[in-house]
Parts: structure tokens; sequence; C-alpha cells
């Protein structure tokens, strides 16, 4: 097209920017926590795969301040034979970027800080660090951890307040208030209820301070799918939103994929087997916060969307469909009318929760299963909210659950 008319065209269009697919990682663990890599070779890792963005998110901790770390302690947390960790690190970025001392008797390295190898990879429009910490709280050592993510300044968690969602509470607040201060948009993710079946969907529910949960993290020990007593994440998400809806009058919870990468030389805690795909005008870190905040993203296992919409009255998701490959999409939802009653269950000893309720197969009843690339349904208008759980037929290549399938959830529509 000629360049002006180019130009008379974008003045004449109304003003809608741009937006672009960008895929990143906000749950991701290095040395500075509980992570068995230095942070810059963890976010080598992400950008030679072709990550936009990633948020490292260690423990109680922002990479900011001046961290020695016995290199024999360094060592001892890779479990995979081969290279040592140091050797690798040097042999990736060079004898003059690793820092060491000598310290009675010991030899320490210290731990660059965010500030220091951020240039090393941040590049315009094409890969981002976001700034990022787990916030790791508990209460009565039931682990209540939130990411906050585009986090400025540490934040120390607050522990054991009068209930386990008074305690989630407290902390979503400190990430608020710093928010508001900095004039900075931040979101948390709480993460994994079921790791040590610490929370459950009516924690989840009742706590509408937070908007955002992970419907997959790909640490194995996180009890994804639930037990015969206790409700895996599919359902958790679907209660959750539903007594959101219909009982506090509140968003439905958004459903993010993270890694939860602890280990980076084989082992089992290993990276790539869940991220978010985040539609944002440009690869800034407010920009993405604020894509998320409006809900504009899905989360993956390994399936690709090439667009996700509802408007008109019409769901429509377009899949990247590989050669050889089916996709089968369940649509899930609650109705209105739907039967609302509870049982109670008995727990094993050492839950957290002695009594769990249950809830009836009518909350995120399956409303349609579809096939093939293209997807499109429209709602009866029945109902108080939708989504759309897509399962290749390929096996993921990193399973972290048994016969893992790769998938892609979209976000909770037809509620607002
Ligand atoms: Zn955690
Ligand atoms: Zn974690």
């Amino acid at each position: 097209m000629h360049r002006l008319l180019a130009l008379l065209f974008l003045t004449v269009l109304p003003a809608s920017a741009e937006t672009k697919w960008f895929k990143g990682n906000t749950h991701t663990h290095t040395l500075w926590s509980d992570g068995n890599d230095f942070a810059e070779m963890v976010i080598d890792w992400y950008k030679q795969r072709g990550y936009d963005f990633l948020a490292l998110s260690d423990h109680n901790i922002l990479q900011a301040k001046e961290v020695w770390m016995d290199v024999k302690a360094v060592e001892k947390r890779r479990k995979a034979l081969g290279k040592t960790t140091m050797e690798k690190y040097r042999a990736l970025f060079g004898d003059a970027w690793v820092i060491t001392r000598e310290k009675d008797g010991s030899t320490e390295v210290r731990l660059r800080e965010m500030r220091e190898y951020a240039p090393k990879f941040d590049e315009p429009g094409k890969f981002l660090l976001v700034k990022a910490e787990e916030i790791s709280a508990s209460f009565n050592k039931a682990p209540i951890h939130m990411n906050a993510v585009n986090l400025q300044e540490e934040i120390q968690p607050l522990k054991d307040l009068t209930s386990i969602q008074e305690t989630m509470r407290a902390n979503l607040k400190l990430v608020a208030e710093q928010s508001k201060r900095l004039g900075v948009p931040i979101f948390t993710h709480i993460n994994h209820p079921n790791f040590r079946w610490a929370l459950t969907a009516d924690d989840l529910a009742a706590v509408t301070e937070e908007n955002f949960f992970e419907i997959y993290n790909g640490h194995p020990m996180i009890e994804w799918e639930g037990d015969e007593l206790r409700d895996g994440h599919e359902k958790i998400w679907d209660i959750a939103n539903t007594l959101r809806l219909t009982q506090f009058k509140a968003a439905p919870l958004f459903g993010v994929g993270t890694d939860d990468s602890h280990h980076y030389h084989g082992e089992e805690s290993s990276p790539g087997r869940g991220w978010v795909m985040v539609r944002a005008e440009k690869l800034e870190a407010n920009a993405l916060t604020e894509a998320m905040k409006r809900g504009d993203f899905y989360a993956s296992s390994g399936v690709t969307l090439d667009d996700v919409s509802f408007t008109g009255g019409k769901l429509r998701i377009q899949i990247r469909a590989e050669p050889g490959v089916t996709y089968t999409t369940v649509i899930r939802g609650t109705l209105k009318g739907f039967d609302a009653t509870t049982t109670e269950v008995t727990t094993p000893k050492g839950d957290f929760h002695p009594v769990r309720k249950r809830y009836s197969d009518d909350i995120g009843k399956t409303l349609a299963t579809l096939t093939g690339p293209v997807i499109e349904w429209t709602p009866s208008g029945n109902e108080f909210y939708f989504r759309a759980s897509i399962t290749s037929s390929k096996p993921h290549p990193n399973p972290s659950i048994k016969d893992q399938k790769e998938m892609a959830w979209t976000q909770p529509m037809g509620w607002r």
C-alpha cells in the first residue's frame, strides 16, 4: 500500500492497538532459593527455546542483594551426573563473569543480581525479564504460595494469621499496597492449591482479592489430578468460579500455566512444561501485566491457539494444528438451576482440611465436546460461565502426570 494512503487509513480507522501473542513462564526457581542452577543459565534455557518473557520467582526474595553461595552447596543440589554446575556456568558465560572468593576455607560464588544480568538477555520486542517473587507463606504449616509478577520490591510473607484465607488475604494486601504506592500493575497467581493438599476450592472462591490460579503447574508433586477424596485442578477451578459468580458476586479466577521448575540438569522438576500465551500490545512488563489482568491470555502445556474470541454470542477457537495430531475441545461450565447440594467427606490424617466438601457433577459440567482445529460454539445463555479445555492426541514430551497429553485452557467466558 502507498505510504500516504496507509497513514490516511490509520487516522480514519478507530483506535485499536495492534496486539501480538507472547509466550512466557511466570514460575521459575534458581539458586536464589531452592532451584539448582544459576539465574543466567535458567534464563538462557528459556530464551534459546523461543520464550518471549520469563519471570524468575524465587521464594521470598528478589535478585537484588549481595548473596554468596558455597560452591559445594551449589554442586550438592545437582542430582544428575555429568559436568558440574560451575563448569557449565563458566563454559557459557566465561571465567570473567563468574565471581568467586575464598572464605573460611571454602570457595564461594556470588549470585549475580538481576540488574547485572538483565542487560545480557533483554532485547526490545524479543525477550524480556519480568521481576517476580514466590511469596511463600503458610498457615499452621499448610503452604500458601503466590507469585507476585512485576513486583518491584521484595516482600516478606505474613504467616499464620487467623486462617488459611486470612493469610492469603494479608499477603495479597501487601502486593496491592505496593502496586498502589508505586503506581505499577502487579498481578499475583495463587500456586498449586493441591501441593500438600493445602488449599481447597472453597478457599480459592472466598478470597476474591485473588484473580488468578495455576490451572497447570509442571511440578510433578502438585497432585494435579486430585484423588478419590480431593478435587483435581479442573474441578477446583469450576467450583471456585461457580461459587464466586453465584455466592460471592465476584469475578471468576483466570487460569495460568507455569513450570515451577527447580531442576536444570535433567532431573524431575524440569522446565518447559507449562506456560501462558499473552495477547498484548507490546513486550513490556506493564503491558503484559495489564493484558493478564484483562484475561487476555490462555494457559498451555503444549497446544497453541492462533485465536480465541467470544464475540457476537459465539465462541471461536482456532487451534494451530500439527500434522497427524487430533484435538478434542471440551466446553465446561455451570448452568443456571444447577444442583448446588454438597456432601462432606472425612479426609486422611494429616490433611489440613479434616472435612472437605464435595460438589455435584453439575458444577463444571461438560456442555459440549468438539473435535478439529476450528471450534465454533454458541452458548445457550443459561451458563453462569463456560470455558474450554483443549486436549491434543499428542503425548506431552516431558510429562509431569501419567499419560499426560498436551493441552490448552481458555479463560472463563460468558460471565461479564
Ligand atoms: Zn510453591
Ligand atoms: Zn515454586
